[in-house]
């Protein structure tokens, strides 16, 4: 047996036997006459103990020559120790040690192999077998694998199958830029990675299955933005002989179901909300509901209490819409300025902010005192629901734009004000999403979700009319601000699929070389259907109350798409260019 017990389960009651641990090397402790080595392993770290006089001398010089992160291989006794460490489970014992084997020596790491590591990411990333040695790695894909287990138990639970889709599929224009494989046997042809499984879920339904789900590798070849991964895992599902009202009551339930079996936490029910308010109201259709500071509308489609008064700015604005920051009517000249050029910053876009101090003593003072009087500003706070002590924080513009940079500053302040507490949660549900956006670029529409969603029965007749106010019985779920998970109801009428081809501007010869199998498909007994799924790393990064997904994935790629480790992408030999038909084009 190479051994008998973990690193990271003797106590006390083990004290008296003979026992063989392995592990790595953590630390070595040399007092001269005393030597403690930390041996490690995936349970815990248990304490070596060597004694000049005591232990054999031969014994002394090769603990001796054991450097950090040697692999051991140790027989002993379990004894009490005299100073007891109770910072871990073991700190009560240790292992007088009466035989040592070094299974394998190792190079010095390149970083140390502790929770606050000295190195950076790159390096890290280079050598990433060392780096899930390090315990606040591990736990974060152990975590993972928790969540993956308990997705599966409630699935499973409620008659999902798990199948398996192809990897190696056909590229289609609609959604993101396809990962393509080039076919050795079909010289000039190329598979393409899956985006998603959608077409083949919903074929799935179509052959009766009824209740589909996989834990599953997508592929986007998006322009890498930070913390996306060119490929990710999705928890993948689609349910036929269903409404929307069905999708949202099983998923909900396995969200609840994962935050109760992984992190003890009781989710209320999940919040909903229209798309139309979630952009009214946040200006975002991801609303981080952690706390409130919805907007206000100053000036708007339902009333205007700022124009008239000679400020071009509000006059010539669609949109004047406020917050208010509690609590924050004592900001200084120096914090309101950095507010200020947080929102003029380009990323965010905003020409000015204007704000209003609802002083305690109930005086208003405001950055616009030149134009509205006092009566205008207790006009505002009141339809802000301002208090005395608040900050209401105005911004002013065309509509869409104006939402979004108040979108961004009311996460901006939130963040300052310490109202994004990665350990609190709200999950809220947004419905009703448009159909399809408008693409200024291409100068067409485009499906919002994709093009398998149906329409709203009682938007229909607005389809050929004004496509753009169609809304879709689509969703997304949100967590903390973030989506998770979307889907939608689809359509199951070939007629109807066809239609929407052509609303997307697909002429009918390239909706049937694209996508005739699934519209045949729809002839043959479609059922009624519709799924979801969700983004699995981020919802474990979430879980794991961080931002970054690339530290819930074994084996990530860097923000330029590359594996560090492995070291690609890389070049490809002549010969197999050759086998596949490909010219590189020199310079
Ligand atoms: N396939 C969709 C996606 O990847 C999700 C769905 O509609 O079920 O976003």
């Amino acid at each position: 047996m190479v051994r008998t017990h973990t690193c990271g389960e003797l106590r006390l009651s083990n004290v008296g036997q003979t026992v063989t641990l392995a592990g790595w090397v953590q630390r070595t402790r040399d007092k001269g006459s005393v030597l403690w080595i930390d041996l490690r392993d995936r349970y815990g770290i248990t304490q070596l103990l060597l004694e000049e006089g005591k232990t054999e001398t031969s014994l002394l010089e090769k603990a001796r020559q054991a450097g950090r992160e040697f692999v051991l291989q140790v027989t002993g006794e379990v004894i009490e120790r005299l100073s007891k460490n109770d910072k871990i489970p073991t700190g009560e014992i240790e292992i007088s040690v009466k035989k040592i084997d070094i299974l394998n020596p190792a190079k010095l790491p390149p970083f140390t192999i502790e929770d606050d590591t000295d190195g950076g990411d790159d390096l890290r990333m280079k050598y990433r077998y060392l780096d899930l040695r390090r315990n606040i790695v591990r736990e974060k894909l152990q975590l993972r694998h928790k969540m993956a287990q308990q997705t599966r138990a409630y699935l499973d639970a409620q008659q999902f199958i798990e199948v398996e889709t192809p990897v190696l599929i056909k590229s289609t224009p609609e959604g993101a830029r396809d990962f393509v494989v080039p076919s050795r046997m079909h010289a000039g042809e190329f598979y393409a990675l899956p985006q998603s499984p959608q077409t083949f879920k919903q074929l799935l339904m179509v052959s009766g299955f009824d209740r589909y789900y996989q834990i599953v590798k997508c592929f986007r070849d998006e322009d890498l933005r930070a913390d996306r991964q060119p490929e990710f895992t999705q928890i993948d599902c689609e349910m036929a002989f269903i409404e929307q009202e069905d999708i949202l009551h099983t998923f909900e339930g396995l969200i609840r179901h994962l935050f109760k079996s992984v992190k003890g936490i009781e989710l209320p029910a999940v919040p909903r909300m229209q798309y139309a308010d979630a952009m009214k109201y946040y200006g975002s259709d991801k609303p981080d509901t952690r706390f409130d500071m919805r907007f206000t509308e100053l000036k708007g489609e339902d009333r205007d209490l700022t124009s008239g008064k000679n400020f071009g700015v509000f006059d010539a604005a669609s949109l004047v819409v406020a917050i208010v920051a509690k609590k924050c009517s004592d900001y200084t000249r120096k914090q309101l300025d950095e507010l200020t050029e947080f929102v003029k910053r380009p990323q965010v876009g905003a020409k000015g902010l204007v704000y209003v101090q609802y002083k305690t003593d109930g005086s208003l003072k405001s950055s616009v005192d030149k134009f509205y009087d006092a009566d205008a500003l207790k006009t505002w706070a009141e339809t802000c629901k301002a208090e005395p002590s608040d900050l209401i924080l105005i911004l002013a513009g065309e509509t869409e734009a104006t939402r979004k940079q108040m979108n961004e500053l009311r996460l901006h302040v939130a963040e300052q004000l310490g109202l994004r507490d990665k350990s609190t949660f709200s999950a809220l549900w947004v419905l009703d999403f448009p159909l399809l956006e408008w693409n200024d670029e291409t100068q067409r529409y485009h499906a919002m979700h994709h093009p398998f969603t149906s329409p709203k029965k009682e938007d229909m007749h607005l389809l050929a009319s004004d496509p753009s106010k169609v809304r879709a019985n689509a969703y997304d779920m949100v967590l903390n601000g973030t989506e998770i998970g979307g889907g939608s109801i689809r359509i199951h009428n070939r007629d109807t699929q066809q239609m929407m081809f052509k609303q997307l501007g697909f002429t009918d010869e390239e909706a049937k070389k694209q996508f005739g199998f699934l519209m045949e498909a729809f002839e043959y007994g479609a059922p009624p259907h519709g799924g979801i799924a969700f983004g699995f790393d981020r919802l474990c990064s979430l879980f794991g109350g961080s931002d970054s997904i690339r530290d819930f994935i074994a084996f990530p790629k860097n923000n330029a798409g590359r594996d560090m480790m492995i070291d690609t992408p890389s070049t490809i030999s002549e010969e197999q260019l050759k086998e596949l038909s490909i010219q590189i084009r020199t310079k």
